[in-house]
């Protein structure tokens, strides 16, 4: 089974893409994790990906593709994936027709007032990608592994706001793309109470391994 995980950056889409991992088996496969590794790695190409990054702008669509089908010819990606982050444009949808089949397409919804507040509090592992927020995480080290916590250059608010207006333009027309196979959910609850109705969802179409 292969999902896509719709919604505004900010939204929870990472944050739910990890719980449906752990109980469907899935591999999760994010772009911006990705671009993120190959910027960390200092390479030519990383520096170009930092320079849409930072700014908040898309990665070309070729390039993004090219990571992706890359990332995709490893043999984890076989018993189905859960993709967040991609495709964010309709040009990224149609090409991902040619490389795997699309079951269900899950949008986070939260209105974008909610995004902003939640987007600027948000802090990362730098060692193990954990996600917290200063609203309920006052430390600035990782409960789970110590590492420190820092936050993402594209999380500060004027960038935040630049990436909503990027996924109103770009991202938002695939909800009409996936209609036939799109499941609604809000995340104006916790993680938990958002993570709920889709589990129940995926269960019933037969997700589990
Ligand atoms: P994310 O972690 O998904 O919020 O992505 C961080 C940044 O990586 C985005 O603001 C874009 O600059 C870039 N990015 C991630 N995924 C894509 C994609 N599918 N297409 C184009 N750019 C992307």
């Amino acid at each position: 089974m292969n999902i896509i995980l719709l919604g505004a950056p900010g939204s929870g889409k990472g944050t739910l893409a990890k719980k449906i991992t752990k109980d469907f088996g899935l591999v999760q496969i994010s772009t911006g994790d990705l671009f993120r590794a190959c910027k960390a790695s200092g390479s030519e190409l990383g520096k170009k990906l930092q320079s849409y990054m930072d700014k908040g702008e898309l990665v070309p669509d070729e390039l993004t593709i090219k990571i992706l089908s890359e990332r995709m010819q490893k043999p984890d990606c076989q018993y189905g994936v859960i993709f967040d982050g991609f495709p964010r444009t309709v040009k990224q949808a149609e090409a991902l027709k040619a490389i795997a089949k699309v079951d269900t397409a899950i949008l986070i919804d939260l209105p974008f007032e909610e995004i902003e507040k939640r987007a600027v509090a948000r802090r990362v592992c730098r060692d193990c990608g954990e996600i917290y927020s200063t609203i309920d995480y006052a430390k600035s080290n990782c409960a789970k592994c110590g590492g420190s916590l820092f936050q993402r250059d594209d999380d500060k608010l004027e960038t935040v706001r630049l990436r909503l207006e990027v996924y109103e333009k770009n991202t938002a027309p695939l909800i009409d793309f996936y209609s036939d196979r799109l499941f609604k959910v809000s995340s104006l609850g916790s993680p938990e109470e958002t993570y709920k109705p889709v589990k129940d969802f995926l269960s019933k179409i037969g997700g589990k391994k």
